[in-house]
């Protein structure tokens, strides 16, 4: 896998959206058959982005560039990291699976549950198609998600954090800005998952229409809003952020609730990403005008 070989950005795109519409695992596995998930958003960003060192300085030094974890899997190419690019996704939650959680007290409903394990193994089965085609092709590549040695790490800021996040990824290739449940709000919204693969191939980055970190959530860039805080009903949510370890309790006790109530071996919650004003889309009006017109949003007002 020497040679340099030309992959363009369209043959990326197309290949992510070919595999949406046609493969048989983009299943619910539900009665009805319906299908998992739409058309994803597609974002580029460089091996050479300074944000990967920003990430390492504020999530933690475990958290890997895309050199780290391509050189430590691919380690008979020699690359530099101006030659990596990483590709990402976002798979929006359909409307049908938005709208049945939105209903959702305590515990989610059977279609996001359903989401949650077949909508991520078709995720995983996404990542898969895509090295495997690159490779086709010639390209070496990369799912750091699916490394053997992608692991949670205990970190002082964060509770835990992992050596590799598909949200950070994403918002490096200017798919999001995070919210203060800790979610991404993209431009189809916060209900979605996301995912990444690093490749030896050069597309221009996607720019990024913001420059802060949380310019898409109401409550940082207006001071308004906090509704994730109220659907939360571990009350992992505050204006302080997002409890983590709150979070992965509940989402612990509700794979009881998944197995006696819809009858297989589930879990999830996902109430914070539906039924608040960023749940299909960019709720920060400011911020949406500008990135219809390619423009960046004004930068938020510091918090009281
Ligand atoms: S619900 Fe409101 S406060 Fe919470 S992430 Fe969305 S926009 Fe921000
Ligand atoms: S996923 Fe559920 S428990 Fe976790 S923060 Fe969101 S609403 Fe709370």
């Amino acid at each position: 896998m020497g040679k340099n070989i030309t992959i363009s950005e369209n043959w990326v795109k197309n290949l992510i959206q070919d595999f949406i519409a046609t493969s048989p695992l983009n299943t619910l596995q539900n009665e009805n058959k319906d299908p998992a998930w739409d058309l994803a958003l597609v974002g580029f960003s460089s091996g050479t982005d300074q944000i990967w060192q920003q990430y390492k300085e504020y999530v933690g030094a475990f958290h890997w560039t895309p050199w780290e974890v391509f050189n430590q899997h691919c380690p008979e190419e020699i690359v530099s990291a101006d030659q990596l690019t990483v590709i990402s996704w976002i798979l929006p939650q359909r409307k049908m699976v938005r709208k049945s959680n939105r209903k959702a007290k305590t515990y989610p409903s059977e279609e996001w549950a359903r989401i949650r394990v077949y909508g991520e193994e078709f995720n995983v089965a996404l990542r898969h198609h895509v090295v495997k085609s690159l490779e086709h092709k010639g390209v070496a590549a990369v799912a750091p998600m699916l490394v053997p040695n992608w692991t949670i790490v205990k970190s002082e800021r964060f509770s835990y954090a992992s050596s590799w996040s598909e949200r950070h990824a994403a918002h490096a290739a200017g798919l999001g800005t995070f919210g203060l449940c800790d979610g991404l709000i993209t431009a189809k919204g916060k209900a979605m998952r996301a995912g990444s693969v690093v490749a030896k191939i050069s597309i221009k980055p996607t720019p990024r229409p913001y420059a802060d970190h949380r310019a898409y959530c109401l409550y940082f860039a207006e001071g308004t809003c906090g509704k994730c805080i109220d659907r939360c009903p571990a009350r992992a949510i505050t204006v302080a952020g997002h409890d983590k370890e709150k979070c992965r309790e509940h989402l612990a006790r509700s794979r009881e609730y998944v197995k006696k109530t819809y009858q297989f071996e589930g879990y999830g919650c996902g109430l914070c990403q539906v039924g608040v004003p960023c749940e299909a889309g960019i709720p920060v009006k400011a911020a949406r005008k500008a990135l219809e017109r390619g423009e960046l949003p004004p930068p938020p007002p510091p918090i009281a």
